[in-house]
């Protein structure tokens, strides 16, 4: 390994996002989102869990369901950089900020950044609200507990195991986790 490249691996961190759709061609926009993610010479998609479908959460009623999975990845991209572009992939794929947990076609969150805990107006890792949410935490413990990937295990579990018992919080596996892989063709 040349040193640029040593130099690269020692400052990049794992980092854990979530992305939820629950408004148009939902798996193509989503599908669109981890192909965006992936284009970034920053940022390299480790692994990406099933696809899963989840009633909504929150927010107004008679939204209609969510797709969400969860994505680990490995990025040099500093916390408020990696959220600018997962705000302007959430733009590029038609989100509009409105109602407040409204329907969108894109929400991709920041749930883990490394080890590191902030808190400022704009950000706030690890998201406050990922051990609340069976449709985050389930595609998390699918894809398992990587070192230094930020994620409390023991909590993690936890949760799990009370938000699996509340009947508002239904997830289904609906796609293997190849859902966002493209047909290239031969
Ligand atoms: P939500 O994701 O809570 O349903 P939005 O996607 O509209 O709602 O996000 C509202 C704001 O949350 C964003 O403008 C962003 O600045 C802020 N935010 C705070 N922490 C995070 C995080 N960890 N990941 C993504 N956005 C965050
Ligand atoms: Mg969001």
């Amino acid at each position: 390994m040349d040193s640029s490249r040593s130099e690269i691996a020692y400052k990049s961190v794992y980092a854990y996002v979530s992305l939820g759709s629950n408004m148009g061609n939902r798996r193509e926009y989503l599908t669109s989102a981890m192909h965006e993610i992936a284009r970034y010479d920053e940022i390299e998609v480790v692994a990406a869990s099933s696809l899963y479908e989840t009633s909504p959460v929150g927010g107004p009623l008679g939204q209609g369901p969510y797709l969400n999975a969860v994505a680990l990845l490995r990025t040099r991209l500093e916390p408020v950089k990696l959220l600018e572009v997962c705000q302007r992939i959430e733009v590029s794929n038609g989100r509009q900020r409105d109602v407040r947990w409204g329907p969108r076609t894109l929400d991709i969150d920041i749930l883990t950044w490394g080890q590191i805990s902030l808190s400022t107006d704009a950000l706030t890792i690890p998201h406050p609200r990922m051990y609340d949410r069976l449709f985050v935490l389930e595609p998390l413990l699918e894809l398992g507990f990587i070192d230094g990937a930020g994620l409390d295990e023991e909590r993690a579990n936890q949760r799990f195991c009370e938000l699996r018992a509340d009947p508002s919080q239904k997830v289904a596996i609906v796609q293997d986790r190849r859902w966002w892989f493209r047909e290239t063709p031969v």
